[in-house]
């Protein structure tokens, strides 16, 4: 009985549309799925209306929150479509990204390249754009041979493309989440271990403020670290959660519910 409760569809940066997602989790026979695509609940309507009942469809989002001048990511589950305090906040966050999108754009054409908005915005479709597709137009254009070098080379932290953009703050993510009738939960947490001095009283900070839970079971994290990261999660009194971060074509070595093959999130 598995669950995958990390997903991002083509209303973000995924390859998917959210019925696609949908179908494959029904056939892995998954109890849950959570689509949960960046800054954005576009997606959740043509999830749900996909969803048979066996597997239950979990709206949520990801987002990205400052911590102390570093990113962290933030999973919100049960956000609902429509108004309500959290979501209307969104739309300055996808404003704030389209801003940055702006910015990277010029940057690398003033580093020479042949590269404009409305590329980047054909690639991102539907979706939220973001630097995956200003990546995968860079591959298109044969500036980089594949995804992880445009990032490498241009578009991560200390390169030379790379722009800020607005960030909610954990404290405002998380009271705007419970606000909102969401629930938080700390995202692919290695971020914030390389980040903070003391790992476990910046959990217990944001447990006391609503955090409700801690992403153990992910992908990219062997048996032990997910092991060691519940343990964790438990005597802080939060929920071990789990999910692959499936980004279809954008992430290629990640399957849906499996990561990296070894991954199964228990569904209790
Ligand atoms: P954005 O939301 O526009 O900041 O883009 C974040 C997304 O880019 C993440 O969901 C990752 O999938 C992807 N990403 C971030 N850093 C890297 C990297 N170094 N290599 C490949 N993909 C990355
Ligand atoms: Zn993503
Ligand atoms: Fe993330
Ligand atoms: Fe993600």
């Amino acid at each position: 009985m598995a669950v995958d409760l990390h997903t991002h569809s083509s209303f973000s940066d995924g390859s998917d549309t959210p019925s696609e997602l949908v179908a494959k989790a029904v056939e892995m026979g998954l109890t849950a799925l959570a689509l949960t695509d960046h800054d954005t609940v576009d997606g959740i309507e043509a999830a749900r209306a996909a969803a048979d009942g066996t597997t239950a469809l979990i709206p949520g989002i990801e987002l990205s929150v400052d911590w102390s001048g570093s990113p962290l990511h933030m999973l919100v589950y049960y956000l609902e479509p429509g108004r309500g305090p959290l979501q209307d906040r969104l739309q300055e966050l996808k404003e704030g990204r389209h801003d940055r999108n702006e910015r990277i754009v010029a940057r690398l054409r003033d580093l020479g390249i042949d590269i404009t908005l409305d590329e980047v915005r054909k690639e991102a479709g539907e979706g939220v754009a973001g630097r995956p597709h200003i990546a995968r137009v860079l591959v298109l254009k044969s500036v980089v041979p594949h995804l992880p070098a445009a990032f490498e080379q241009y578009l991560r932290r200390g390169r030379p493309a790379y722009q800020e953009r607005v960030r909610l703050q954990p404290e405002e993510a998380i009271s705007l989440a419970r606000a909102s009738g969401a629930l938080p939960v700390v995202a692919h947490p290695h971020t914030m271990e390389s980040n903070a001095g003391d790992f476990s009283a910046a959990l217990a900070e944001l447990a006391e403020i609503g955090l409700i839970g801690i992403e153990c079971h992910y992908a990219e994290y062997g048996p032990e670290h997910r092991d060691q990261l519940a343990a964790k999660a438990r005597s802080l009194g939060l929920i071990p959660t789990g999910g692959s971060d499936y980004h279809g074509t954008y992430k290629p070595a990640i399957e849906l519910g499996r990561g990296r093959g070894d991954l199964v999130v228990p569904d209790e």
